[in-house]
């Protein structure tokens, strides 16, 4: 399927569409580019990491709360 970019507008601004980023259409402005991003899964992804199932933590944080806590 071929996607014509000219078609689309920034979904943030209502901006000619530059650009697709995490399923979305944006155009050149970091702003919407920023909008979009957390719109998909927000900073570190961490919600998208949630709902894969996967721990929120990456393994250095929690070897380091296992010291804090005596478990090391
Ligand atoms: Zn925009």
């Amino acid at each position: 399927m071929a996607l014509n970019m000219e078609d689309y507008t920034c979904e943030f601004c209502g901006g000619p569409c530059k650009n697709i980023v995490y399923a979305s259409f944006v155009c050149d402005n970091p702003e919407c580019l920023e909008k979009a991003r957390v719109a998909r899964g927000g900073p570190g992804g961490h919600m998208k990491r949630k709902a894969e199932g996967k721990p929120i933590l990456p393994e250095d944080l929690e070897k380091a709360a296992d010291e804090l806590n005596g478990r090391a």
